[in-house]
């Protein structure tokens, strides 16, 4: 057994549930090309080579990728990058391998400390989405990070987080993963969730204003989205605007759907043109 660094947030994962429930949701078959994040010690890795065309694997850990590369270096199907993912560009040294390229699917059990990073690198910002989108996006991540993407509009979890996905991607919650199912536990329980990127009904005309909106909107929680927004709209002006979209006045950011975020931005940017 590989004893597990803190350093790079390690904690295998044991549960052949969870493993079985993240392998249905991510649905894989042999057309598919892969990108796992921090496979560690290769639990996921070795269920996923048998059924993918093409396995990409970025582990920042030397060690670890010592070892992957003695128990699975010999796949033909597999590709080995040494790295952080944070940092490294995976289309540019994807060039190098061409049966590799083009991940159209990711899975991976990821760091905890960098989930929010890692989910902004795989479906880019409002402003700046992903140009080549993955298909499917299977993770597990914290419960808590989880319960914030999927969260519903009035819910205490809904925030910025969730409009900043949830406008690049369909976000489902697949299951709960308990501490136990890792060694060594976690201090928290963790999920699968699965984000299919797909364009949202309704667009921002700006979504670089909508990205500023969103963070004022935001930014002093449990304070009425009217008083959080003053600097850039006037509050009866404000109430005014909300009631024409059909969202009452007093409503606080978390009280918006993804939809009535960008229906706000759309309109006070038309203001602000006006
Ligand atoms: N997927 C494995 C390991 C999960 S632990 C399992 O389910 O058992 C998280 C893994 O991510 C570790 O192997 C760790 O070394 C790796 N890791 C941590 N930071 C990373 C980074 N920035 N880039 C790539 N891998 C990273």
């Amino acid at each position: 057994m590989v004893q597990p660094r803190r350093v790079h947030a390690q904690h295998w994962l044991k549960s052949e549930q969870a493993l079985g429930s993240i392998l249905e949701a991510a649905a894989c078959h042999e057309n598919d090309r892969v990108l796992e994040i921090g496979p560690g010690t290769g639990i996921l890795t070795r269920r996923l080579l048998p059924v993918v065309g093409g396995l990409i694997a970025v582990e920042i850990d030397r060690d670890l990728c010592k070892l992957l590369t003695k128990q699975l270096g010999e796949r033909q199907n597999f590709l080995l990058l040494q790295g952080d993912f944070l940092e490294i560009d995976l289309s540019f040294l994807l060039n190098n391998f061409p049966a590799f390229q083009n991940p159209n699917k990711v899975v991976a059990n990821i760091p905890y400390n960098i989930t929010g990073p890692i989910i902004e690198k795989l479906l880019g910002t409002i402003s700046n989405p992903n140009p080549q989108p993955y298909e499917s996006i299977v993770l597990l991540i914290q419960k808590e990070v989880a319960d914030r993407i999927v969260a519903k509009a009035g819910s205490r979890a809904f925030g910025a987080l969730t409009v900043r996905v949830s406008y690049l991607a369909r976000c489902e919650y697949i299951c709960t993963v308990p501490a136990k199912a890792f060694y060594p536990a976690p201090k928290v329980d963790s999920a699968v969730v699965r984000l299919t990127p797909r364009p949202l009904e309704v667009a921002a005309n700006d979504p670089k204003y909508l990205e500023t909106l969103v963070k004022l909107g935001f930014s002093a929680k449990r304070k009425m989205l009217r008083n959080n927004l003053q600097t850039v709209i006037e509050r009866d002006r404000m109430t005014q605007i909300l009631e024409q979209l059909d969202i009452n006045p007093q409503s606080r950011g978390e009280d918006l759907s993804v939809e009535q975020w960008v229906r706000l931005g759309n309109e006070l940017k038309e203001l602000s043109n006006a």
